[in-house]
């Protein structure tokens, strides 16, 4: 249990459009006092208003700091003023400004079928002076990366797994081969993934299979260490090809399930979400 809740306030400092479907949003304020960054892929909860409030509402941390007595005020608000809580990735920290920035992927535009969800509906109109609920990034939760394991490394991710992708690259250590499969829209999502590393980047569009492309990709040799997040079956998927077909070993294939296809975040766990749950507590 920690000391003190790692719940923050943070209000919007500027907004970015970084490519047609991605808002940056830089976050500040006096709650990121003292923040430090702890690696790559560190992941935070954030919460959006409802409607009609300024800010969200959320239950004050006890002097325990106990999170699951937190986690148990805020599941007891009234669903009309409990604030809408989704994850993201914190993909850089400016220590100097003291701020913290978030890549949102858009989802849900005109192609998809306008399902957008309040997250992304909050980053398309989100303004200067805004505030959000942060919790995290938090040890107790957080899965630790390890990009350096292994002979290589393999890595898959979709637009809205970009954000980590680009945290993951920036930590390989310097020439270390790694091979990213990478699934966007459209060419104008196709950012540039900065790294230390000695990385190949083969973009992928919606709609291809990653693991047809793994499948046909030349690979180094030796044993990867592999790091896959996006859409939940293109991720259990590409496991499945990584354990079954190549071999490798469970713990060496770090997996996350960002989305699913029609499920908002909230939604409850599908049978093959618990199953995996299941695994991870196992040990992978
Ligand atoms: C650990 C972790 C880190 C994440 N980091 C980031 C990040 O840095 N940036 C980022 O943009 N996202 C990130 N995500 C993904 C993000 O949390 C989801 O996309 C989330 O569902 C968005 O919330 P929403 O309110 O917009 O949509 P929801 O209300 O959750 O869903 C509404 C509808 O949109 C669909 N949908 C949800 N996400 C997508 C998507 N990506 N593409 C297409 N359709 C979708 C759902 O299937 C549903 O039909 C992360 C997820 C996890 C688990």
């Amino acid at each position: 249990m920690s000391p003190s809740l790692p719940l923050r306030r943070p209000h919007v400092t500027a907004v970015r459009r970084i490519t047609p479907r991605t808002v940056r949003v830089t976050l500040g304020g006096p709650s990121l006092d003292g923040f430090v960054l702890a690696g790559p892929d560190q992941q935070v909860k954030l919460f959006f208003p409802r409607p009609g409030q300024a800010e969200p509402v959320l239950p004050v941390p006890g002097p325990d700091g106990d999170t699951m007595r937190w986690y148990a005020a805020y599941a007891a608000l009234p669903e009309a003023e409990r604030p809408w809580m989704r994850s993201y990735t914190l993909r850089a920290h400016d220590p100097a400004a003291g701020t913290v920035d978030v890549d949102f992927f858009l989802h849900g535009g005109e192609g998809d079928g306008g399902d957008e969800g309040p997250a992304t509906r909050w980053a398309r109109t989100a303004r200067p002076g805004d505030v959000l609920g942060m919790f995290g990034p938090s040890e107790e939760f957080a899965v630790p990366v390890d990009p350096g394991a292994g002979d290589w490394t393999l890595l898959y991710a979709d637009a809205c797994a970009f954000p980590a992708l680009a945290t993951v690259v920036a930590a390989l250590p310097p020439g270390r081969r790694a091979v990213a499969y990478v699934q966007v829209p459209d060419a104008a999502e196709e950012q540039p993934l900065p790294t230390p590393g000695d990385l190949a980047v083969r973009f992928l569009r919606d709609g291809d299979s990653p693991v047809d492309a793994v499948r046909a990709g030349d690979l180094p040799e030796g044993r990867p260490y592999a790091w896959l997040a996006g859409e939940a079956s293109a991720v259990r998927g590409l496991r499945r090809h990584l354990v079954e077909e190549r071999g490798l070993d469970r713990r060496s294939v770090h997996f996350t399930g960002y989305w699913r296809r029609r499920l908002a975040q909230d939604d409850a766990p599908t049978p093959e979400d618990l199953a995996e749950a299941k695994e991870r507590l196992a040990g992978g």
